[in-house]
């Protein structure tokens, strides 16, 4: 944790901005919470717990830097709200994501899946792909394993009425 944040200190050092106080607070919070799909106002609740005087507009302002400076990459998965997620060191292209429609869970793939494809756009339709966003909406395993236990203790409690 202290050598990415040390990283992204250096990355913002070389755009000429400082890692004050506030800003590290915020970069804290997405680190900890690296697996979850924070929106700007659960970002600012996190950080409040850390630094009580941060306010709301300086923790957004922050978010946007940092995705000004590609240290995050912002995302929306269709509620209308913008969700930061930090970006994986070492990665050309933004990773994709499985929503689930039933309980709203998020998953990641880290791999690259769009290989194939990219060649295909960039040379059928001669545009040079800088990055992308994949987003799959579905039910996801838990769910499925979910339904499928209950259609069993339902097929088991009819037998028993029989
Ligand atoms: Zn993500
Ligand atoms: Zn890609
Ligand atoms: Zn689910």
């Amino acid at each position: 944790m202290e050598q990415r944040i040390e990283r992204i200190k250096k990355q913002l050092h070389s755009q000429s901005y400082k890692l004050t106080p506030q800003r590290e607070a915020t970069v804290r919070v997405l680190l900890e919470h690296e697996e979850d799909h924070l929106s700007a106002e659960d970002v600012y609740l996190l950080v409040k717990e850390k630094a009580p005087e941060i306010g709301l507009a300086t923790v957004y302002r922050t978010l946007e830097l940092l995705n000004e400076l590609e240290v995050v990459d912002k995302i929306n998965f269709g509620d209308g709200v913008s969700r930061y997620d930090l970006r994986k060191e070492g990665a050309d292209h933004f990773h994709h994501h499985l929503v689930c429609i039933e309980c709203g869970s998020v998953d990641e793939i880290q791999e690259d899946l769009l290989g194939d494809v990219e060649k295909v756009v960039e040379k059928d339709w001669n545009f040079k792909i800088k990055d992308h966003r994949l987003t799959f909406h579905g039910i996801c395993h838990r769910c499925q394993e979910e339904s499928g236990s209950n259609n069993k203790e339902h097929k088991e409690s009819n037998q028993h009425v029989r």
